[in-house]
């Protein structure tokens, strides 16, 4: 089977550029025992592939350098050599980035009625799950809550804002790149305010917009955002750390947030996590947001890119903010 796939050309200093990337053609054999041959229908692009670019020990495996790029994607099986899959079963697996793929480690989706498929890389899945978990584990929301998140108009910010609203938040604020993302947060997913972060300081704004301060800070960006949410967090608040995405393309780390005395004097909880720690919470997960999606109380939006040559745009477009909602690119 001819497939196409994208190979880590070269590690990337600062922002990665299209130079980053290789296209090649590749030959692939029938599966073997254990294995499934995948048409690929979407593939992810996702942050936390900019970390994996740099040769650096980190929580998964650095790429490397001329061999093909992996990540989420759900396809469709076209040949099986594994009892009870079935050319055409819809499967989400991790090798992305490519046409096609040899899969032995997969799970079999049950597609939903008026459900995309690339929704299993989005508000069913991955940033989903980080989402849920972040919001609800790890920060400890609570009913009558004020909850602010950056990157509010991402794939998991989004979700984090309207979890919080469907589960009782006195109060959602979330941070974004752009006046429309501002409006879409307020308008569409019913955000109680939302400020560009590009529009001025970002302490001031987030204090105008919590007058009542903050009970649990979701952080996706770092930087001057913590620091700002640091400065309105209440008594006994919670930060949940999910990425520090403001810094993923920067050659020398900024300054960190000059108040963490703030920890001490309004006893707060901060609290780093990985989503692949969290497998387990899967099931509760889609138990929740499944009904929630197909009922039409959380908006799933998507940022769809058309065709595998353009990943390494999508990819990089989604750093540069091009995305509302989940990026994802179908092949
Ligand atoms: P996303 O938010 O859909 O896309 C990235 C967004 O980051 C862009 O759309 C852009 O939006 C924003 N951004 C880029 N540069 C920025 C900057 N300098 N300051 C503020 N915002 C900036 O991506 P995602 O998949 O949902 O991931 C969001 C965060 O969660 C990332 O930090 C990621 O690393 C993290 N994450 C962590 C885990 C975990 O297990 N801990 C799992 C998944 C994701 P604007 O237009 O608003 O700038």
């Amino acid at each position: 089977m001819a497939a196409k796939e994208f190979r880590l050309a070269s590690r990337p200093s600062g922002w990665p550029t299209e130079e980053t990337f290789d296209f090649a053609e590749v030959t692939l054999p029938s599966p073997e025992a254990g294995q499934v041959l995948v048409r690929n229908a979407f593939m992810s692009v996702d942050p936390y592939m900019r970390g994996r670019m740099n040769d650096v020990k980190s929580y998964v495996p650095p790429y490397e350098v001329g061999k093909a790029l992996d990540g989420g994607a759900v396809g469709e099986v076209v040949e099986s050599a594994v009892d009870g899959v079935v050319p055409g079963d819809l499967v989400l697996h991790g090798l992305g980035w490519r046409s096609h793929a040899l899969v032995s480690q997969f799970n079999k989706l049950d597609p939903i009625d008026g459900v995309s498929p690339s929704h299993f890389l989005g508000a069913l899945g991955m940033p989903a799950l980080t989402a849920y978990v972040g919001l609800l584990d790890v920060a400890e929301f609570s009913p009558g809550e004020t909850v602010f998140v950056s990157g509010a108009a991402g794939a998991v910010g989004s979700l984090v804002g309207q979890i919080a609203k469907l589960k009782g938040a006195k109060r959602v604020i979330g941070s974004a790149g752009s006046a429309d993302k501002v409006a879409h947060l307020t308008r569409k997913l019913g955000f109680d305010a939302a400020f560009n972060y590009r529009d001025g300081d970002v302490t001031k704004q987030l204090a105008e917009a919590a007058p009542d301060g903050v009970d649990v800070y979701f952080d996706n960006v770092g930087g001057d955002h913590l620091e700002a949410a640091l400065w309105s967090m209440n008594r006994n608040g919670r930060v949940a750390i999910c990425g520090s995405i403001s810094s993923y393309n920067e050659e020398s780390l900024p300054p960190g947030p000059r108040n963490l005395h703030q920890i001490l004097v309004n006893r707060l909880t901060v609290r780093g996590f990985i989503v692949l720690d969290h497998n387990d919470r899967f099931p509760a997960m889609i138990a929740e947001v499944g009904p929630w999606l197909a009922g039409g109380k959380l908006v799933a939006e998507e940022t769809v890119v058309d065709g595998l040559e353009n990943a390494p745009s999508a990819f990089l477009g989604m750093l540069r903010g091009e995305n509302t909602g989940k990026m994802v690119v179908r092949l």
